[in-house]
């Protein structure tokens, strides 16, 4: 991956972006693509669209900028804050993760509490946790020094910087979508060498995680020939994964072709035959029911959209650990470029 793009990337994976709060993102989305491009704009609710003007056929490819976070929604009298889950989170592994609260006046750390086992009686230990029985931890003296930090609807995201686990693997918070704009940013610096009249529209979208309500607007807004998404999917090569139920993908044998009714079979037949000639590796997925992507909004906006997805293979989802391969990345890199070229 290209050492600028790279450097976005990490930039963005230390912002916060719950859904409905993706403007630092968004900003730095737009600092980095608009050398690239004719224009960049966003929408009222927040959805970023950066435009390389062509004669052709209007493309437009699209990551969302959200992230899975947590917002609060009651302080009590000493200070404790408790909290709403915004976007799917596996509340059992919430408890001891330390979390960013953008706050009015910044970022506020906290810790989120629960009984220590020592203390716990055996039908807590094995319950399956609901957010109202856990709270943050701000070291607040009281309601009153808490408010003073944090209003109710503030919102929050898990601590999860990111760690480079060996040459190619990533871990990190919010990869899940963040590793799909730096694609998109790596296909806009392509944009300069390729030689395409296509109309192409880049978009990192808003509030993918409450479902692709972002894509929605902005497919009905550009109304696009073609629309493709660039998110993650579930890499199934780790322990308690099964071939037989989950499917076999793998993290580093390249970027992930989906198949199913949400994608267009005649977009996947050229992604397929432009990786096989251009040696780009890739891997099949089958999906057979509407993808948990902005892929799902996309095809089904206005009269329809013939939409692809393409995906990049993600350990640990939704955890403040995702693991994803840069080799992936640049395998999209690729393949969306070589697409372009047709
Ligand atoms: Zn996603």
């Amino acid at each position: 991956m290209d050492q600028k793009i790279k450097e976005a990337l990490y930039e963005s994976l230390q912002m916060a972006s719950p859904s409905g709060s993706e403007e630092q993102v968004t900003s730095l989305f737009t600092k980095v693509i608009s050398p690239f491009v004719d224009d960049v704009y966003t929408d009222v609710n927040g959805n970023c669209i950066a435009h390389k003007k062509g004669s052709g056929t209007k493309i437009m490819f699209m990551a969302h900028a959200d992230e899975i976070g947590l917002m609060i929604s009651y302080i009590d009298d000493r200070g404790f804050l408790y909290f709403k889950e915004i976007g799917g989170i596996d509340t059992n592994l919430l408890p001891g993760q330390r979390v960013n609260i953008m706050g009015q006046q910044g970022l506020v750390t906290g810790v989120i509490g629960k009984k220590p086992i020592h203390l716990q009686d055996k039908s807590e230990n094995s319950k399956q946790l609901e957010p109202e029985d856990l709270w943050i931890d701000i070291a607040a003296k009281d309601k009153a020094d808490a408010q003073s930090k944090v209003q109710i609807g503030d919102v929050a995201t898990l601590q999860g910087n990111p760690v480079q686990l060996n040459d190619t693997l990533l871990l990190s918070k919010s990869l899940d979508d963040k590793i799909g704009l730096a694609v998109l940013m790596g296909l806009a610096q392509n944009l300069q060498s390729l030689q395409t009249d296509k109309d192409i529209y880049l978009v990192a979208s808003v509030q993918e995680e409450l479902g692709a309500r972002g894509a929605k607007m902005i497919t009905e807004a550009i109304r696009p020939d073609i629309g493709i998404a660039i998110d993650v999917t579930h890499a199934t090569d780790y322990p308690t994964m099964s071939p037989a139920k989950d499917g076999d993908i793998s993290l580093g044998k390249g970027a992930v072709i989906p198949m199913g009714p949400n994608m267009s079979k005649g977009i996947n037949q050229q992604l397929i035959s432009m990786a096989k000639s251009n040696g780009i590796p890739y891997q099949i997925e089958a999906i057979a029911r509407p993808t948990g992507t902005d892929a799902r909004e996309i095809q089904v906006a206005g009269t329809g959209i013939r939409t692809g997805l393409i995906s990049i293979p993600c350990r640990y989802m939704h955890t403040p650990s995702e693991v994803v391969s840069l080799a992936d990345a640049d395998s999209a890199i690729a393949l969306l470029s070589a697409y372009l070229h047709t």
